[in-house]
């Protein structure tokens, strides 16, 4: 990827997020870029970063650690937003800023409890599986009232709002559909802390944002095709 290419991209990417809030009355302001920077050498983080991104999305803990490391001179955000082993936790808590995918109370726990204090609480949102996803991720609806209580009790984490992988769908309504229902989970919650929906990614980033979305998750439409 050569860093006109990348320049394109992101515009463009840009470009689509702003119309996208501004076609349902939203602020583009309010709506973050989360590039997702999954396989991407540290190099390609870099220019992203030399372009004005500023948070990056990860999902494997040993490659994602090395551009951590790679990338400390620069100021950025790390969002951590694959599944999640327990032997994990303790990187995942001492090195990233976000995490988009907590599905369970234990995983939660050992997160707040590996939290080194010097650090902020970790910003945390719950993965639901809302109704026809094939991944194996994510919490079910019905159980999300007990564990989001639970996770806003923990002292090392701050709750923010929830997260979602749809299954892929070319089709626009059935695409806001699935949004619709991660947004009225929340508002189910009636915890008017949370204030995140992370959804929507490079194919459906509009249906997402004019659902409510204020992370978007893009990769491939940044980077290029992963190989
Ligand atoms: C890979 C990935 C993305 C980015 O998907 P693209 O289709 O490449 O934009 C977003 N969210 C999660 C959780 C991912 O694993």
């Amino acid at each position: 990827m050569t860093r006109q290419q990348l320049l394109d991209n992101i515009s463009k990417v840009l470009a689509r997020v702003s119309r996208a809030a501004q076609n349902s009355g939203r602020n583009p302001g309010d709506v973050t870029l989360l590039a997702v920077s999954k396989t991407r050498p540290a190099q390609d983080i870099r220019d992203a970063a030399a372009l004005g991104l500023k948070q990056f999305g990860e999902n494997y803990l040993q490659e994602a650690l090395e551009k951590i490391r790679a990338l400390d001179d620069l100021q950025l955000g790390w969002h951590f937003i694959g599944p999640i082993q327990s032997n994990k936790t303790r990187a995942i808590a001492e090195h990233f800023d976000w995490v988009h995918s907590v599905d369970r109370l234990k995983i939660a726990r050992r997160l707040s409890e590996q939290r080194p204090s010097s650090l902020p609480p970790l910003q945390v949102c719950l993965q639901v599986n809302i109704s026809g996803e094939d991944s194996k991720s994510g919490l079910q609806s019905t159980e999300l009232p007990a564990l989001a209580a639970e996770v806003d009790s923990l002292p090392g984490l701050q709750l923010r709002g929830l997260m979602a992988i749809p299954a892929a769908s070319d089709d626009s309504a059935s695409q806001h559909r699935a949004f619709c229902q991660l947004r009225n989970a929340m508002t189910a919650l009636a915890m008017p802390q949370l204030d995140t929906l992370s959804m929507g990614m490079s194919g459906d980033l509009e249906a997402a944002i004019a659902e409510g979305a204020t992370i978007v998750r893009v990769g491939t439409d940044i980077f290029g095709a992963r190989g």
